[in-house]
């Protein structure tokens, strides 16, 4: 246990190096693509979009839970997505907003485990977000724009789901040039404004690269569930190792339950033999500034000790191999701190 949590630590430094050295990189391309992109996903740990769109790590804001299940009534979630609104605004930036479910072709168990395989379920739930965001901001709005969007995993590329009802899978996309993307874009979004097509684009074409790459050694990874970590809390952008982690979002009102339902996945991956008795409970809390450290500690702490207790409730025979630890980490660095 003690070296699956030092190679977390190790993880988390690699990536925290990684995140710095981009930090131009990111900045060019804010100042390229002012468009605040703010993504809403699954827990599944194999969903990276940074990697299947090729942008800098921290252009993407994501939003996690369980599925991809979301909902605005949720009090912290509305807070804190309207306060990335209102930022954006400030800055004279409009919010493109990808709401999406993941899926595999290859193999339903390779699906989403958080909707129990069953995509058509998940591609309805996240369909219902997106026209919550709708009509929160009002449709034809042109500040936060939502987009339907479906993540297939064996082959990272998207499923654009247009306002038009069309449905365009990048995979088997024909004309790439960047004349037709962009009347592709306008003919599934027609209430698109042109600021967000423009940045919409560099992330279609990011994956539209990346689909060819050779996959094969990610499928062998990805086979079916194998995680040992169950993530809680915020600042996980460097926890994608296929395979390895559950992530739970703060932001659901009955937080237990994705929690339960992680905990679930993790000992059927014991019982199936897939991985070897073990679990790591790795919570985290995400800091600004250092005048912040001190309350983002106290919740690192809490979601730990509400983790465990979830864990021993619903699956005591869970415990004898459970560790857990609580961290910080620095949005600005991605630096992550053990606390306890
Ligand atoms: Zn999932």
């Amino acid at each position: 246990m003690e070296s699956k949590i030092n190679l977390l630590v190790e993880l988390n430094k690699k990536h925290s190096e990684l995140f710095c050295s981009q930090k131009l990189e990111r900045d060019l391309y804010r100042a390229k693509h002012p468009t605040n992109v703010v993504a809403f996903k699954c827990m599944d740990g194999r969903i990276h979009l940074p990697v299947i769109t090729e942008t800098p790590l921290g252009i993407i804001s994501p939003y996690r839970n369980m599925g991809g299940r979301f909902d605005l009534g949720w009090p912290l979630l509305n807070v804190s997505f309207d306060d990335a609104v209102t930022r954006a605004v400030q800055k004279g930036a409009r919010t493109l907003v990808l709401v999406t479910y993941h899926f595999s072709k290859g193999d339903v168990h390779r699906g989403c485990a958080g909707f129990n395989y069953d995509c058509g379920a998940s591609k309805k739930s996240t369909a219902a977000f997106r026209d919550q965001i709708r009509r929160i901001y009002g449709v034809e709005n042109q500040v936060v724009f939502p987009v339907l969007i479906g993540i297939e995993t064996d082959n990272d590329s998207l499923i654009l789901h247009g306002d038009n009802e069309e449905v365009v899978d990048l995979a088997v996309l024909n004309e790439k040039d960047e004349e037709s993307l962009i009347s592709m874009i306008h003919r599934l979004f027609p209430n698109m404004p042109e600021r967000i097509v423009s940045d919409f684009l560099p992330i279609i074409v990011g994956n539209l690269n990346q689909i060819g790459e050779t996959k094969k050694h990610k499928l062998e990874a990805q086979l079916v569930h194998g995680e040992w970590v169950l993530a809680v809390g915020k600042g996980f952008d460097w926890l994608h190792t296929p395979n390895m982690a559950m992530i739970v979002g703060p932001y659901d009102p009955n937080i237990g339950e994705p929690i339960k339902t992680a905990a679930g996945i993790i000992k059927s991956n014991w019982e199936s033999g897939r991985i070897e008795k073990g679990v790591v409970v790795l919570a985290s809390a995400l800091y600004g500034d250092a005048a912040d450290r001190a309350k983002t500690q106290e919740r690192a702490i809490f979601m730990k000790k509400l983790s465990e207790d979830i864990i021993t409730q619903n699956y005591p025979e869970m415990n004898d191999y459970m560790n857990s630890i609580a961290v910080v980490v620095n949005s600005s660095t991605m630096k992550m701190e053990v606390i306890e």
